[in-house]
């Protein structure tokens, strides 16, 4: 199907195509005609689905149609979990919305930072603001910005939203919404609190399934190396350095292990920053910069990088640490292999970790070969089976089998308990 099926106007095809998009993806091409004809939409979409496009174009054609904003007032809201995802959304609508005839304002709001510029920016209304939900909360509360205009509501990556505690700042954001508007909900997966929230929330929507990553892009390829956990530091430089990666995103299970891990490179004259929660917005953005402009080669990231960040031409992940669950597992691969470009995920594991390992493969239905690389074999025991070898000095708090569900239920693990529990009807369980 090509872009012009899609029910797009001549001057959003040409931003379209100024961008080098030639044909609409899956979800695209399904969603844009819903949201044109005012439906709502569920869209089960995985990142690197080109979803973003997909609300981003209709939405701004709509306003194209429509009368401009009032002061303090916007027209059209979209809530996304994560500081780095409402860059990324404010960049493409951005980016297309400069491309118009008819001016468009995109408005871009997250903590973090001063609210100060933020309150300025809305003093004169906007047609899109992008929002991430504890800094808009802070502007309503300020009287910064007004909702009652609002004729679309976006919900972007709603499993992560519902992540964050996000139930309670909705029933206050809901409340201040139209009751006549356009909802429009993307999801990674369709959780049971998902599903809760989308009946609450849709009317009569489109539903929309595109295939999960794996499926999406065959062109990841997957491996698995055995090695002992102390020499996985070393093993990491060595494969940067023989297999010539010039950008890598490590996943490591911890913020002291980022910060850890991404020192050593350093001190072997790999230029690597960590990344995570505990950073400012500021540094946040400053490592996202150097390492989309290559000036950094090597990012070691906890699981926040792992969902919506976009980083274009990423040709290798690793999984220093494997991931909490296979969902993540999913997030954490599709950071390469992006639109159309094939990627490698590598696996560290270790003796420790075959176990959950072998969970991941088999929610995935894969089955990685286990490889070895020469000077980084595991060690064995007398028995002849390999052991994995505890770092004698892991800091205080880093868990040394990189945070594997199952070993101890983490604030979020147990949050998803009882949202899981408050969904399940008695009877279910
Ligand atoms: P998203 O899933 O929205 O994060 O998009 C993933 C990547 O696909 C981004 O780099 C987009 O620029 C790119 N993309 C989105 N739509 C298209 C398209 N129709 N053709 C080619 N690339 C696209």
């Amino acid at each position: 199907m090509p872009f012009t099926s899609t029910g797009l106007r001549p001057d959003v095809l040409a931003a379209m195509a100024a961008k080098g998009y030639q044909q609409p993806t899956p979800v695209q091409a399904q969603a844009i005609p819903a949201v044109l004809a005012g439906h709502d939409v569920l869209a089960c979409a995985p990142t690197g689905s080109g979803k973003t496009a997909a609300f981003a174009l209709p939405l701004l054609q709509r306003l194209l149609e429509t009368p401009t904003p009032t002061p303090k007032a916007a027209r059209a809201l979209v809530l996304v979990p994560t500081r780095e995802l409402a860059v990324q959304v404010g960049t493409t609508l951005r980016d297309v919305a400069n491309r118009l005839p008819v001016g468009l304002r995109v408005t871009v709001v997250f903590g973090g930072v001063s609210i100060n510029p933020q309150m300025l920016g809305l003093r004169g209304g906007t047609d899109v603001v992008v929002a991430t939900p504890g800094r808009l909360l802070d502007l309503l509360d300020h009287n910064a910005l007004r909702l009652d205009s609002v004729h679309t509501l976006v919900l972007d990556e709603a499993d992560r939203l519902l992540d964050t505690g996000f139930a309670d700042e909705w029933a206050r954001i809901a409340q201040l919404l139209p009751a006549r508007r356009q909802n429009l909900l993307f999801s990674a997966t369709f959780a049971p609190a998902v599903q809760a929230l989308a009946d609450g929330l849709l009317r009569e929507p489109v539903r929309i399934d595109v295939a999960p990553v794996a499926e999406a892009a065959p062109d990841i390829e997957q491996l698995a190396i055995s090695v002992d956990t102390r020499h996985r530091t070393q093993l990491l430089r060595h494969l940067i350095d023989t297999e010539h990666w010039k950008r890598v995103l490590v996943f490591v299970a911890t913020q002291h292990a980022a910060d850890i891990v991404s020192e050593k490179l350093r001190k072997a004259r790999i230029s690597a920053e960590p990344f995570h929660g505990g950073l400012s917005q500021g540094k946040r953005t400053q490592v996202l910069a150097d390492f989309k402009l290559s000036r950094v080669r090597a990012v070691v990231a906890t699981d926040l990088a792992a969902r919506g960040l976009d980083i274009t031409d990423l040709p290798v992940v690793v999984n220093y640490d494997l991931p909490r669950s296979a969902d993540d597992h999913t997030h954490r691969m599709g950071r390469t292999g992006r639109a159309g470009a094939s990627g490698l995920a590598v696996s560290f594991v270790c003796p420790d970790t075959e176990d959950h390992l072998r969970l991941i493969e088999k929610r995935h239905g894969l089955q990685l070969k286990r490889e070895v690389v020469r000077g980084f074999e595991p060690e064995a025991d007398d028995t002849g089976v390999p052991k994995c070898v505890v770092p004698p000095s892991a800091p205080r708090g880093l868990d040394p089998n990189g945070g594997v569900k199952g070993k101890r239920p983490s604030k979020k693990d147990k949050l998803r308990q009882v949202q899981a529990q408050n969904s399940n009807p008695p009877g279910d369980r």
